[in-house]
């Protein structure tokens, strides 16, 4: 039998709770034998749906890392109807560096979901996640964050798929997650993103991003909890706690092009709105300084939408082609139910 470079520890047909690595070879000069060892629990308990937890695809994304190791260490799993996979540090080598890519092949786990996968760890990381994972599960929710450059607000978030039978049951599933932000999206995503494989895969794709700015925040983490809960219990997987029953207000929202604002030059940014502003089209967004030019007018930025400030950038110093702002746009519920209706 030929050996493999990447291989899963925990027995995926076992019932039972198992916590484990997956294991990808990576052969370097201190360690000629070398595995980087992935984290992985199963949870396992008769008839039911299968679920892929992730966090840590992006290793400065906090809330969804802290929320699926807590997850590991309290679920029992006699009280579960189905499997959970959970993986809460995906892209280890990112995740133990506090990055966004991976130290050792500047990888982008969730951009690394192409036609093809390199050979290299966040690569191949990537490939058993879509090749040997995604095809067990019949839903997988991946947790983010706006990490060490942006601030995003928590929002739940879903790609509906082309299917109007898929996306009207994914829409169901983001309703009951009730985010204060429900932000859908129809189509399969363009870019080399899990949702992309996993819609291809036929697998339910749920997301989410719950804070940022490098750093944990509580009330973020307990946003993302109570989507992780909500989604399990609408799934039928695991009846949720009473702390996450209460129902909130949410808003639903969409983005377009035009809710960006990027940095037209270099600079410090000075932003004039807060996440969580409503703003309209033309309004004054910022200012881009240069103290190392201290003659030189700043430059006014505008939006080019109305919209909700989902995203603001945290770093202060900004290059041509930086993300400075992001708008959600908020939307009827009976728009959204329209657009999944219209879909062919
Ligand atoms: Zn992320």
């Amino acid at each position: 039998m030929s050996l493999t470079s990447v291989w899963c520890e925990p027995d995926l047909t076992a019932q039972g709770r198992q916590v484990g690595w997956i294991r990808v070879e990576h052969s370097v000069h201190r360690s000629a034998y070398g595995t980087i060892a992935i984290p992985f629990a199963v949870f396992a308990n008769g008839e039911g749906p299968t679920i892929l937890l992730m966090a840590g695809s992006h290793g400065d994304e906090y809330e969804g890392q802290l929320a699926l190791t807590r997850l590991i260490r309290s679920l029992d799993v006699s009280r579960i109807r189905g499997r959970i996979l959970v993986l809460p540090a995906a892209n280890l080598p990112a995740v133990v560096a506090g990055q966004r890519t991976s130290p050792l092949d500047g990888g982008n786990l969730n951009r690394s979901f192409g036609d093809h996968y390199t050979d290299t760890p966040t690569g191949q990381i990537a490939a058993f996640i879509a090749e040997e994972l995604m095809p067990l599960c019949d839903v997988m929710l991946d947790l983010h964050s706006g990490g060490s450059s942006l601030r995003h607000l928590s929002c739940s978030y879903a790609d509906l798929s082309c299917d109007p039978a898929i996306a009207a049951r994914t829409f169901a599933a983001l309703e009951a997650m009730n985010a204060p932000l429900s932000w859908a999206q129809a189509g399969i995503p363009a870019a080399p993103v899990a949702g992309r494989a996993a819609l291809r895969k036929g697998v339910m794709h749920l997301s989410g991003e719950f804070g940022g700015g490098g750093a944990l925040n509580a009330a973020d983490l307990n946003v993302a909890e109570r989507c992780i809960y909500r989604l399990l219990d609408h799934l039928g997987i695991l009846e949720m706690a009473a702390e996450w029953r209460a129902e909130i207000a949410t808003r639903f929202v969409f983005n377009t092009q035009a809710h960006f604002t990027y940095a037209p030059g270099e600079g410090v940014f000075e932003p004039l709105a807060a996440p969580g502003d409503v703003v309209e089209k033309g309004q004054a967004a910022g200012w881009i300084h240069r103290p190392e030019r201290p003659e030189d007018a700043p430059v006014a930025l505008h939006f080019a939408s109305d919209g909700i400030v989902a995203v603001t950038r945290a770093m202060g110093r900004c290059l041509p082609g930086d993300c400075l702002f992001h708008l959600l746009e908020e939307t009827p519920r009976a728009a959204v139910l329209a657009g999944i209706k219209a879909l062919k």
